[in-house]
């Protein structure tokens, strides 16, 4: 078997020539928005006798390439395909190191520069790589497959501090110049890079945070739980094996909620809801340092092996430090929102092992290697239990730590090790349906919870006649609210959903869940065109919101009717400006197919 998977998203060819190190020097001109800089590769030779290796570009200049003593090496760019981009083939005459010049082009979409008035003050550039946008600032082998370490000197302008997903610098140079060293093996999704006006606080001894000045004490304020949850990983899975965990709060235009860059996950500052409400997402990302960075899916059709593993795993922090009552309330959004998104999905979408070739792998499904491969784990987990599970992972994380895993083998593994020593077979299970079939199989687990049956009690009520001041809602936790919002039917009386914002502001409301959740019943209920309040509210948080998956939440309720696609048209003519280009063409890809 060959020692690299084929991966339908990359031209490289590891099974020949793998990069088995990545030296990168790299310039950082926020006036040209443009990177230049060095790649250097040293080489592992898969196959003995092969000289060509072949890297990932998406609109690179290729000024040179040399051998080490700087002799020229012949070689070739592809044409370009809409979605790979161009292959660049380096004939090696035996060299084991080449060396790329290079410069980002105008489409290097994995950048994103802001100017101060996207940030809380000063220029910032920030990377995302996931899932194949790596190849747009760094020539690479571009599939999850290939990992190598890496280092790397960075040059920005003087007073701004350069972060990578790396040993990272606290302090900022005088002359803007930093080093950074990645020993660990990762592969070029998990390669990032943030510019701007810095600052750090520790955490706890192995943890800590940077974010812009105005809002990095806040953000320590809101992750103080980070050592806590590192501890309680630790407890379930093994050790953290990459040294420190340090958290980047970026400026609100980040598509993501988090983005599990190794040593540096990159967060959105959506997080900072001043209650620590929205902190599982902190637990989604250092369980990433597990799984996904640490046993990688091999193409990205075997995401759910990082994704469902994940939110599996997060949910499990949660459990320890917050309790099942807590946990329960997350699995139970969790399963709405997949069920909200199987509605929408084509049925081979709505499978665990997906099928991405020749399409981009961002327009697959969102939510369902999350939450499908989750609810897969936690209904394993319930048939053979939950020992013998916890087992089972803590062994397969550190016995495939750095590597690779596809689903046909993690499979084999499932059944060997897990369901054969329990006395159950496939069928038991449902093993094909859950992976090879549509939707949530009628096996999967239900997450009974008190605090949402309290929300039900509270909804009939409202629609009964109660008023909203008159309804029992003490103490509720926003999961409780967002619940509430969304149980309440499409076909709610407007005067209810009146007196629902009058009496607890949502229309206001900065937790952007909750604000999600208000404003998708607003919409669907059609409330929203008879109150102006409403519309700004609408407006304003998709101007003033990056993230993708809750803008395209918003602008499908809007695109489910005329007057609402009129109006989600009208918003992002100017919004879109603000967005980052995967925001942009998710919700440009979603609004022309409406
Ligand atoms: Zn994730």
């Amino acid at each position: 078997m060959a020692e690299f998977a084929d991966d339908p998203h990359s031209h490289a060819r590891p099974n020949e020539i793998a990069v088995g190190h990545l030296h990168l020097d790299v310039t950082v001109d926020f006036d040209e928005q443009r990177l230049t800089g060095r790649a250097t590769f040293r080489l592992d030779r898969t196959a003995a006798d092969a000289d060509v290796v072949v890297l990932d570009t998406w609109d690179l200049e290729i000024r040179a390439v040399t051998d080490a003593a700087g002799a020229a090496l012949d070689h070739v760019l592809g044409d370009h395909d809409p979605i790979l981009g161009r292959s660049l083939t380096i004939e090696t005459g035996g060299a084991d190191t080449v060396v790329v010049d290079y410069a980002t082009g105008g489409d290097a979409r994995a950048l994103q520069w802001l100017e101060p008035a996207q940030t809380t003050g000063e220029r910032f550039l920030f990377t995302q790589s996931q899932p194949i946008l790596a190849r747009s600032w760094i020539p690479c082998q571009d599939t999850p497959a290939v990992r190598h370490p890496y280092d790397a000197t960075v040059r920005v302008p003087p007073g701004l501090l350069a972060v990578m997903s790396a040993e990272n610098p606290t302090e900022r140079s005088a002359d803007g110049v930093y080093s950074f060293a990645m020993p660990q093996p990762v592969p070029s999704y998990l390669v990032a890079l943030a510019v701007g006006d810095l600052e750090f606080r520790p955490l706890g001894p192995r943890s800590g945070v940077y974010a812009e000045p105005a809002v990095v004490d806040a953000a320590a304020w809101e992750f103080a739980d980070t050592e806590p949850m590192m501890e309680a990983a630790e407890r379930l899975y093994g050790p953290y094996r990459w040294g420190r965990y340090d958290l980047l709060v970026l400026p609100p235009s980040f598509p993501y909620g988090g983005m599990e860059n190794p040593r540096l996950t990159f967060v959105t500052p959506t997080l900072l809801a001043g209650d620590r409400s929205l902190v599982t997402v902190v637990a989604h990302e250092l369980a990433h340092s597990w799984s996904g960075n640490l046993v990688t899916n091999a193409t990205w059709d075997d995401i759910w092996l990082n994704e469902g593993f994940t939110v599996y795993f997060e949910t499990r922090i949660d459990e320890e430090l917050y309790g099942a009552d807590y946990t329960a309330m997350l699995l139970r959004l969790g399963r709405q929102a997949l069920e909200a998104e199987l509605a929408t999905l084509a049925e081979r979408d709505t499978w665990l092992s997906l099928d991405l070739a020749h399409r981009d792998p961002e327009s697959g499904p969102d939510l369902v290697p999350y939450e499908k491969g989750s609810l897969f784990l936690r209904m394993i987990e319930q048939v053979v239990g939950r020992e013998r599970l916890d087992a089972f992972l803590a062994d397969y994380f550190d016995r495939f730590a750095f590597r690779s895993m596809d689903t046909v083998t993690f499979l084999a593994l499932l059944r060997t090790e897990v369901l054969e020593p329990a006395g159950v077979g496939d069928a038991d299970v449902q093993l094909e349906a859950w992976v090879y079939g549509p939707g949530v199989p009628a096996n999967a687990p239900e997450f009974p919870s008190d605090a949402f049956d309290r929300v039900d009690r509270q909804a009939d009520a409202l629609l009964a006649g109660t008023a909203a001041a008159d309804l029992d809602t003490a103490g509720w936790a926003p999961q409780q609210w967002v619940h509430l919002l969304r149980v309440l039917p499409t076909d709610a009386p407007h005067a209810v959903l009146a007196d629902l914002d009058r009496t607890f502001g949502f229309s206001a409301q900065r937790n952007i869940e909750v604000a999600t959740a208000w404003l998708e019943l607003a919409i669907r209920s059609e409330y929203v065109w008879g109150a102006a309040e409403v519309d700004d509210a609408v407006a304003g948080f998709l101007d003033r919101h990056g993230r993708s998956l809750y803008l395209r939440r918003v602008y499908a309720k809007l695109a489910a009717t005329p007057r609402g696609l009129d109006r989600a048209r009208e918003i992002f003519a100017t919004a879109a400006a603000g967005y980052h280009p995967v925001a942009r063409a998710g919700v440009a890809r979603m609004l022309d197919a409406a």
